[in-house]
């Protein structure tokens, strides 16, 4: 690759208030962009101020939604210091979701070092209070000028920083989810294992109903027999049942998530059995109307680790540990959040420092 060309800002942005952040809503002050053109490969890497992008109208993500996204934090550490989570499993799933969407897959080191430099850059926004964070957002999208369905011969790479707060207004109090037996999201086959923008259109529905009935979020039934559990939207989702943990396996329409590696990986260092298997929505009423559901969370990079004290399905209310926090999700979110933000020891190698 090129050197990565820096433009700075002649205007630095006034920082929010670190204390009262919601999520996704600044930006920062720069910008990392790269352009595909079919022959050459990924050219003209570039940091330059954050702004508009200009777009011809018949640029083909407005019409057939080329595009695939990730999502990953810098966290500021209590000596000041700043540091990423497992950067290179975002860019390789990147190229996994691009080699389902014929998007032309990205050089991974080059992307992690192009982040650490982003981030250097507008080091000032990484919130230096407790449980705020810096989102990444990098995003791919297809630009050729042309209304006709192929794969597109040119693409946009770009990462924005936004400063942000808490996911769910919640917090890590325990959110209420809806299960959804109408809409699917995803189903084997198609593009549910990506994190490509048109997943979420799909699920946009089902969120607002959800929404308005006063849940946090709608837990998907797997798109051919509206049985198996499969995940959240945006987190995937674990179980304490009878002391075991337990996730639906990554059969194709479930996406798989950094936060559900490590979270399994350290439930599995901690001892307990960990079960990656089908789990019908029969089998988690009848466990949750036995007693045996002692807790339930969801994880994901915007979520963390999140508990979940309430589920409904077909107009009936299952409440979860008595709507409190579990045992293991609080443990599991101390260590997870714990790595990240530098308070317990990095063991796993999980941990990329920025500057
Ligand atoms: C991003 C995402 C997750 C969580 O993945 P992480 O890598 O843990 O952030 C879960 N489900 C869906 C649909 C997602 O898009």
């Amino acid at each position: 690759m090129e050197p990565i060309k820096v433009t700075k800002t002649a205007e630095p942005k006034q920082l929010p208030d670190f204390n009262d952040l919601p999520f996704g809503t600044y930006f920062s002050d720069h910008m990392f962009v790269m352009n595909y053109v079919s022959g050459e490969g990924w050219i003209n890497p570039r940091i330059v101020p954050y702004g508009p992008f200009e777009l011809d109208p018949s640029c083909m993500v407005f019409h057939y939604a080329q595009e695939i996204f990730e999502g990953l934090k810098a966290y500021r550490t209590a000596d000041g210091k700043i540091q990423l989570f497992r950067p290179y499993e975002n860019f390789k799933r990147l190229n996994n979701s691009g080699e389902r969407m014929c998007i032309p897959a990205v050089d991974v080191d080059f992307c992690v070092e192009a982040l650490k430099q982003l981030v250097e850059l507008d080091q000032r926004w990484v919130p230096d209070v407790e449980n705020a964070s810096l989102y990444i957002r990098p995003f791919v999208f297809a630009t050729d000028k042309h209304v006709g369905v192929h794969a597109s011969h040119t693409y946009t790479f770009c990462i924005i920083l936004s400063p942000s707060g808490s996911y769910y207004k919640e917090g890590i109090n325990p959110v209420k989810i809806m299960i959804e037996d109408e809409d699917v999201r995803a189903v084997k086959g198609g593009t549910g294992y990506t994190k490509c923008g048109g997943n979420y259109a799909a699920s946009i529905r089902a969120g607002e109903k959800a929404a308005a009935a006063g849940f946090s979020q709608v837990l998907w039934l797997d798109g051919v027999h509206r049985k198996y559990i499969e995940e959240v939207g945006s987190m995937n989702i674990m179980f304490k049942i009878d002391g075991k943990v337990v996730t639906p396996e990554l059969q194709g329409s479930v996406l798989p998530g950094i936060t559900r590696k490590s979270i399994l990986q350290v439930a599995r260092e901690w001892g307990y059995e960990v079960e990656e298997r089908m789990l019908s929505i029969d089998e988690l009423v009848e466990s949750i109307d036995a007693g045996k559901v002692e807790e339930i969370w969801g994880t994901g990079t915007a979520a963390v680790v999140s508990p979940v004290g309430m589920v409904a399905y077909k107009g009936k209310e299952y409440v979860i540990n008595d709507g409190k926090i579990g045992d293991l999700t609080q443990k599991l979110y101390d260590e997870l959040t714990g790595v990240q933000w530098g308070k317990i020891e990095d063991k796993r190698d999980w941990i990329v420092p920025v500057c």
